[in-house]
């Protein structure tokens, strides 16, 4: 296994949109496993393959406290919703910045698994938030996107302040 770089906001690259995969194969699971390890090492619960550069639609989560309950979403989708849930959210490819998101409170969703088996399956709380915020990097789009744009404005300013700051300390 190997870490992958994570890329941050505001970089342009977060913005594509990702595709599916054709057949669930080695290359398939060998990027599962590194973007596995890469979202341990970041600390993340969740990683989209769009946030290593790799505009394919994969996705692993692991909301367990030991980090040892994988899960991998191999062309995940929403496929209905209900209610309304706020929470707290972070990103691996925003750093140091939570805000409160809006998101369906329970989902039923559909991906396939890495033998490439289809399954349907619903859920609530923090695993169905945590799917729509990775399904949502495979379509380019952030957590930061339904902040106000004011706010947003903001946060790009200060981090690429920090930016700054980082490359003149290395
Ligand atoms: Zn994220």
């Amino acid at each position: 296994m190997a870490l992958l770089e994570v890329l941050y906001f505001p970089d342009n690259r977060l913005r594509k949109k990702a595709v599916p995969f054709e057949t669930v194969d080695e290359n398939c699971r060998t990027l599962a496993g590194d973007m596995l390890e890469t979202m341990y090492d970041g600390q993340g619960i969740g990683l989209a393959a769009t946030q290593v550069n790799i505009q394919k639609r994969l996705v692993v989560i692991d909301l367990s406290p030991e980090k040892n309950e994988p899960i991998y979403l191999i062309n995940p989708e929403i496929l209905s919703s209900e209610g309304t849930e706020e929470s707290r959210e972070g990103c691996l490819s925003v750093p140091e910045y939570y805000d409160f998101v809006t998101r369906a409170e329970r989902i039923t969703y559909s991906y396939q698994d890495l033998e490439g088996e289809y399954i349907e399956s619903e859920t609530d709380g923090l695993l169905a938030i945590c799917i729509q915020h990775e399904i949502d990097h495979l379509n380019g789009k952030l957590f930061i996107d339904y902040l106000s744009p004011m706010k947003r404005q903001r946060l790009r300013k200060k981090l690429e302040k920090q930016e700054r700051f980082q490359t003149n300390i290395l």
